[in-house]
């Protein structure tokens, strides 16, 4: 027995290092993390973390600093899916949903790291364990790049060992987006596994439209046609546009990927860990899709989503995300043969740079 005896937030802006476009965001040059150390009686702690585009991360801190501890303090720390019942019901009218669940990931995905790290395994290990090997693709977050820089970036991304990538579209014209897409198919060859990801831009008519013009470039899924609050949009998508429809980086909970999955809304179901509850949720949602006989993708935090997609016999691609924490842990993905590698070393075996964090902090 170990209980619940500190918890301690830490909330950070962190610069990007070239700036990120998309159709929604715009430019994207800094993000937030928020991070949460658990650490239990026995002196064992467990580190999660959520993150923002650029703004709110605010909330999520306040949350966790002010309404968490008085819900988790003195608690078992290995159950995880009382504490999780417990956050979710104390917060619920304020919450059920926005900052209020992505405090309440970054807390469970702290507990589960801590739960592996007193069994002593990786956390994919501690979920079921399926193969550490995980497909992966690179996430471009590119709309405004130029095609010649858009081709370079691939060729980086190839000689990182990535063997799949993602490029995003919703351009004002569609004909730019279809240039834009068709060069990449060139560039990588037929066969390659190519994305393409919307970020909610247009309308359903519009989407249809764009899937139907993207056909000929076989792309593995197209993702966030549309805003996530139109089920019946996404069906119609995937039933007239004839491509595969990823979605679910602003889906918030379980039962919100259940209506997508149920309505036949989504090929490609994609929960972030950070915000959809963490852990616990996350490892549902894969399961659900496991039962419809969908893959299960992800958006977001790779270095602790590549655990949980290893503990998954669905899991479809890792997302490599472009918000990479990789000057500020240890250890950085691995990749091999285009495989993400989840690593053996306990829990989800991300340590912090916390002297580098708090020069960062908000
Ligand atoms: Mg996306």
């Amino acid at each position: 027995m170990a209980r619940i005896k500190s918890i301690e937030t830490g909330h950070y802006r962190i610069p990007l290092s070239v700036t990120l476009s998309d159709s929604t965001h715009g430019e994207i040059t800094a993000f937030e993390l928020i991070t949460l150390r658990v650490r239990d009686t026995d002196g064992a702690e467990g580190v999660g973390h959520s993150y923002t585009v650029g703004r709110n991360g605010g909330a999520i801190a306040d949350i966790l600093r002010r309404e968490v501890p008085p819900l988790v303090d003195g608690r078992e720390a290995d159950d995880t899916e009382a504490i999780w019942q417990h956050v979710w019901w104390g917060l619920h009218y304020g919450g059920r949903g926005g900052p209020t669940v992505l405090a309440l990931s970054a807390l469970d995905i702290a507990l589960w790291d801590l739960k592996a790290h007193r069994a002593s395994l990786p956390l994919w290990r501690l979920l079921g364990g399926f193969d550490h090997r995980v497909p992966c693709y690179a996430g471009g977050i590119d709309l405004d790049l130029p095609v010649e820089a858009l081709l370079a970036q691939s060729d980086e991304n190839l000689r990182k060992g990535f063997r799949a990538i993602k490029m995003k579209v919703g351009r004002p014209d569609l004909a730019s987006d279809v240039a834009r897409v068709r060069a990449m198919r060139e560039h990588l060859g037929d066969g390659f596994p190519l994305m393409a990801d919307a970020n909610m831009k247009w309308t359903v008519e519009e989407a249809v439209r764009a899937a139907r013009a993207l056909t000929p470039f076989d792309l593995v899924w197209l993702e966030e046609p549309i805003i996530p609050d139109d089920v019946a949009g996404h069906a119609r998508i995937i039933a007239a546009g004839g491509v595969p429809i990823a979605a679910g980086e602003n889906l918030r909970t379980l039962w919100e990927f259940k209506n997508y999955i149920a309505a036949g809304a989504v090929s490609y179901p994609e929960p972030d860990v950070t915000n959809c509850g963490g852990v616990t949720s996350f490892m549902k949602i894969a399961r659900l899709a496991e039962a419809f006989n969908l893959p299960v993708t992800s958006h977001g935090a790779h270095d602790i989503t590549v655990h949980l997609l290893a503990a998954c016999p669905n899991r479809s691609y890792l997302e490599a995300h472009g918000f990479g924490l990789d000057r500020y842990i240890a250890h950085p993905l691995e990749l091999e043969d285009g495989k993400a590698l989840a690593p053996a070393r306990p829990g989800h075996g991300i340590e912090f740079d916390w002297q580098g964090l708090a020069r960062l902090a908000a």
